[in-house]
């Protein structure tokens, strides 16, 4: 019978039409196929080969097949598969991840350049004539003999020159050619080549685990967690493990949560590779149509064996892949967050497992999901114990802040004495300082200040949300809700209040306290302009900055040997958000800032300001004790069910008519409940913690499930069957990290 294929069109409207093949053309997904398009012809991607499906019109041929190889690896296809089906989002949303618009235009194709190649030097005697007559044909070619017979039109003089060139190209002497040129993001930069250092013994181990790696019994390698502490050497295991897969002719592909905010680690990774540059290629969102477009096809045809990238890189056409390198494996930034929301970290371990290559998942805080993955047995446990220059781990103090408010009157603090008095010693001594502050928007949680008790749900063990335009304390996983009390229901105290002050206010605070010290804020307001963050950081370790206050965009790979200090001004912020990743996050978060202290000759100190000092996650982060820490969480989210015991989706409608949101979801939960496999909890329908964003009403309800496939499967069906109205649109997420 004859076939049909879906084809995803080129062109920035993503249509996607159903063609029949002809049957003396032999096609595959991901081929790249011309096809009549209305009144004129296009171009496009096959995504999907099958039967014809039952239309009431005849359905077009596939007039012509563009390149007989599939643009999209066999494997990646298979890989677009899974994704569709998991995340439950249309194969045509994964495609366009999988294939970069740039690549699917042909607009972008291939920049070229005109080339002057020499046929023939006149004789002596024309020559001489011809340095009196016509002296700038006469330097041409004698540049050109000079520089073995070829130049660019651009290096002999680009439009200058132009008419002498095309003179001698009449007269016979040269040819002007078409030669296709690489664009090169880094054209202007130069990478001095390092060399590999020695490696301590623990780092010589982890080496040797990652190239002759255990493997399961299909045969591939199991997944590698490389659990090493702040600054204990991974990046170096890193770059020798991907030169170890070189060695072998293999690929690699390394995984960095954003290129923007860790410039560090991709100049590493650069300079070790330096005389490789040809075969790095470095993919992240300030490339330009043109550069992406040359940088996949150098990925595709095989001509750049290395790639680093952020999350979307896991779908970089290497083929013959050795090694994928997740760094930092627990940042959040590996979750997209538009369709299809999936994670980079977890299409890692699936596409290695696809292509038999080895995974490394690496961080100082692995997520619980990879460490519990590490406890069952399914990946192997890797250990960097030690910091790779035998410094100290920094000491951490912690401060509580319920003393402090006492002794300021009640009024929240932001700057503690012990942290003041220690801030002046070190700018005396003409060192370094990171006052860091994890200020998250909306989310604000009602504690009182004289005992730190925060108001909880009972059925989730997790903070309650107040919302304003309701007065009322609602659970953001179950939808409880209750009113706000009027006095702590721990201590009676009147004083309970919500909590909450950002960057802003504490540099203005700062600058009161310290108006000599010259300090910088790094947030998502401050940091809009391009480069701004580079540069700011460069001010910084150019010592033209004595302190930064920050967000998250300061916790991660930064190295500055003169910061001895590092404040943490409110530890319980990241801590009171409605989610039970809370504390996880907080203990990541703290070890993460923690680890900026005392990374050159000068010890390091870290202060943490809190209300709630004995909560694990600080306690645990004080110690550096990840292993009591993950036991302690892990036995509280196996009481409640939470990740990585089970699975957690969200499930969301967006509107700008509120009631159609709202009506919308509370239809989809009733079919939800019909059915219901026993492995699956559905939480109420209830407006989102962000109750309407980019002028759109926003409902969610959460689905817990202790079986992933019992999950996307129930609500692929259900959401097949409920078409939602025209002005509503459904978000699903499965795996969710956030619920706002
Ligand atoms: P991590 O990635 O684990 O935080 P880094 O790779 O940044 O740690 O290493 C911290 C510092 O230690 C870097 O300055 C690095 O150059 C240095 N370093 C790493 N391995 C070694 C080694 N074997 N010998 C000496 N210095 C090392
Ligand atoms: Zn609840």
């Amino acid at each position: 019978m004859q076939q049909s294929a879906k084809v995803l069109i080129d062109g920035p409207s993503e249509l996607m039409f159903d063609y029949l093949v002809p049957e003396t053309m032999q096609i595959l997904p991901g081929c790249r196929v011309r096809v009549p398009l209305r009144s004129r012809d296009s171009t496009g991607t096959v995504i999907d080969i099958g039967p014809p499906p039952q239309t009431n019109f005849a359905l077009r041929q596939i007039s012509a097949l563009i390149d007989p190889e599939p643009l999209i690896t066999p494997k990646l296809m298979q890989l677009g598969k899974w994704i569709a089906n998991y995340y439950v989002a249309p194969l045509e949303q994964v495609m366009r991840a999988l294939l970069p618009e740039s690549v699917r235009q042909d607009a972008h194709s291939e920049k070229t350049r005109k080339v002057a190649s020499l046929t023939a030097m006149p004789e002596a005697d024309e020559l001489e004539k011809m340095a009196k007559r016509a002296p700038k044909q006469h330097i041409i070619l004698k540049l050109l003999q000079a520089n073995g017979g070829t130049m660019s039109l651009k290096e002999l003089g680009g439009g200058s020159v132009s008419a002498a060139v095309k003179s001698l190209e009449k007269k016979g002497h040269l040819q002007l050619i078409e030669e296709a040129v690489r664009r090169n993001p880094d054209e202007d930069q130069e990478f001095l080549e390092t060399t590999p250092l020695n490696l301590n013994p623990e780092q010589k181990q982890a080496l040797d685990q990652i190239t002759t790696p255990k493997t399961n019994q299909s045969g591939t390698p199991k997944p590698i967690l490389l659990h090493g502490v702040t600054g204990s050497g991974k990046t170096e295991v890193y770059l020798q493990a991907v030169q170890h897969t070189l060695d072998q002719g293999k690929s690699a592909l390394v995984l960095i949560p954003e290129i923007s905010l860790t410039p560090q680690t991709v100049q590493r990774f650069k300079s070790r590779f330096a005389s490789l540059q040809d075969q790095v290629a470095v993919l992240h969102s300030h490339l330009s149509q043109g550069e992406r477009f040359d940088e996949w096809h150098r990925i595709r045809n095989g001509e750049a064996r290395i790639v680093i990238g952020a999350r979307s890189a896991i779908f970089a056409p290497l083929t013959n892949l050795g090694i994928i390198i997740v760094d930092e494996e627990h940042e959040n930034t590996y979750k997209q967050e538009t369709a299809p929301r999936y994670h980079g970290r977890d299409i890692a371990v699936l596409r290695a497992h696809f292509e038999k290559a080895t995974v490394v998942l690496g961080s100082a805080t692995p997520s619980l999901e990879s460490f519990q993955n590490t406890q069952s047995g399914k990946y192997e446990l890797i250990r960097l114990t030690q910091r790779a220059d035998s410094q100290a781990m920094p000491i951490m103090r912690v401060l509580d802040m319920r003393i402090e408010a006492q002794k300021q009157k009640g009024r929240v603090a932001i700057l503690s004495d012990r942290l003041r008095v220690s801030m002046e010693k070190k700018l005396k001594q003409g060192e370094q300082i990171i006052l860091f502050l994890n200020r998250r928007g909306f989310a604000r949680s009602l504690q009182c200040p004289p005992c730190g008790h925060v108001c909880e749900c009972q059925h989730c063990a997790i903070p309650l949300t107040y919302h304003r335009t309701e007065e009322r304390l609602i659970c953001h996983m179950c939808g409880y809700q209750a009113l706000p009390p009027k006095k702590c229901p721990s201590c009676g105290d009147e004083a309970i209040r919500l909590q909450g002050f950002g960057t802003q206010k504490v540099e203005e605070v700062i600058q009161k306290v310290f108006p000599q010290a010259r300090m910088a804020r790094i947030d998502a307001d401050t940091m809009r302009r391009k480069n701004a963050l580079r540069d700011t950081l460069n001010k910084f370790k150019a010592h033209k900055i004595d302190i930064i206050i920050g967000t998250q965009m300061i916790a991660k790979g930064l190295h500055f040997p003169n910061v001895t200090l590092v404040g943490i001004l409110n530890a319980d912020l990241g801590l009171h958000v409605p989610d039970f990743r809370a504390g996880e996050r907080t203990f990541q978060l703290l070890t993460q800032v923690a680890g900026r202290a005392g990374r050159g000759e000068l010890e390091g100190e870290v202060i943490v300001q809190t209300f709630t000092p004995h909560s694990p996650s600080i306690q645990f982060a004080r110690h550096h004790d990840f292993d009591g820490y993950a036991e302690q969480e892990l036995q509280f989210r196996n009481q409640f069910v939470y990740p990585p015991f089970s699975h957690c989706a969200l499930l969301g409608t967006r509107s700008t008519h509120e009631r159609r949101a709202e009506f919308t979801l509370e239809n989809l939960h009733k079919r939800l409940q019909k059915d219901l496999p026993p492995q699956i909890e559905i939480g109420e329908p209830m407006p989102s913690p962000l109750t309407r964003a980019h002028g759109q009403f926003r409902y969610q309800l959460m689905l817990k499930s202790t079986s992933a496939r019992a999950l996307h499967q129930h609500v692929q069906r259900t959401l097949a069957a409920t078409p939602p109205p025209e002005d509503v649109t459904i978000i699903f997420d499965m795996d969710a990290l956030g619920f706002f």
